[in-house]
């Protein structure tokens, strides 16, 4: 999709590029070939999670997860081929600016729908609904759930929910902040921290990978509801109805169902089928 904001950006571009590329385009307006850059083709910049097994991850040129199904059923219901994804990194902490600058057209990125993010960007969905868990040693038994946390070290996410909800509400429990959940977990397995929180949807990925096969366990205690709402712009209610038409169809044929079992489904993470698939807001 292309933004008024960038356009501007692509006209800039063009004309500071223009006395080096002008040849170059011109030869390629007489072979009839495109000229090369972004303005080449009308694509989609999706912003997704790279670290997060079954849910966005980044393998060499390869993407996998459940946000990165949903994104491509979503494209390809507004026209676009999987060919016209450009995948673009969207930490916690800079989804809203990434949507605002126009770096991206939309997010998939286990993105709770919350009222302070809606200040800046908008959302369709919620598509699925998770809750907050801990994630902790195997064979660690003196933590059971948030309040068993005292004196313990508990990593998460700076610009998360959960690292926000731990400092309102279990001040005393010493956070760490990192900028993504893989160092979190990384830390956890060598003990550099007690316990990692986050979505269980991301923890049970983490405790399913190979490399920590057997050494990290999901509490199962979900102490929030984490609702994952598709960025996009602030305002731009056409493009939240159509999205929410995408995530129906996506529902209604199956395809949400199988893009769940086929990566999700694969870790120990079990949907709560009494919100899901869920309910759409209003667009506003
Ligand atoms: N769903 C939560 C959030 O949007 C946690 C997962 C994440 O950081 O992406 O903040």
């Amino acid at each position: 999709m292309i933004t008024a904001k960038k356009l501007a950006g692509l006209a800039a571009a063009a004309l500071v590029a223009l006395p080096l590329s002008a040849c170059v385009n011109q030869q390629a307006a007489e072979t009839g070939g495109e000229p090369a850059g972004e303005g080449g083709g009308e694509g989609v910049t999706i912003g997704i999670k790279f670290d997060q097994p079954g849910l966005g991850l980044r393998e060499g040129d390869t993407y996998t997860g459940f946000d990165v199904e949903v994104a491509k059923y979503v494209a390809n219901e507004l026209g676009y081929s999987e060919d016209q994804i450009e995948f673009v990194e969207s930490p916690s902490a800079q989804r809203e600016t990434l949507l605002s600058s126009g770096q991206v057209d939309m997010i998939f990125a286990t993105y709770s729908i919350t009222d302070t993010r809606k200040e800046q960007v908008s959302f369709a969905g919620p598509y699925i609904i998770a809750g907050q868990d801990l994630l902790i040693r195997a064979d660690d038994t003196s933590i059971t759930g948030p309040d068993s946390l005292s004196g313990k070290t508990l990593c998460s996410v700076t610009g998360s929910t959960p690292a926000e909800k731990v400092k309102e509400e279990y001040p005393e429990v010493e956070l760490q902040e990192y900028p993504g959940y893989s160092q979190c977990v990384q830390a956890l397995s060598t003990g550099g921290v007690d316990a990692v929180t986050t979505d269980n949807t991301i923890l049970a990925g983490f405790a399913a990978q190979e490399q920590y096969a057997g050494q990290l366990k999901v509490v199962g205690q979900t102490f929030s509801e984490e609702r994952y709402g598709v960025g996009i712009p602030k305002g731009d209610v056409d493009l939240c109805n159509q999205i929410n038409d995408a995530l129906t169809s996506m529902v209604d044929s199956g395809a949400w169902q199988t893009a769940l079992d086929e990566t999700l489904g694969a870790s120990d993470f079990q949907v709560d089928t009494s919100v899901n698939p869920p309910e759409f807001d209003t667009c506003s």
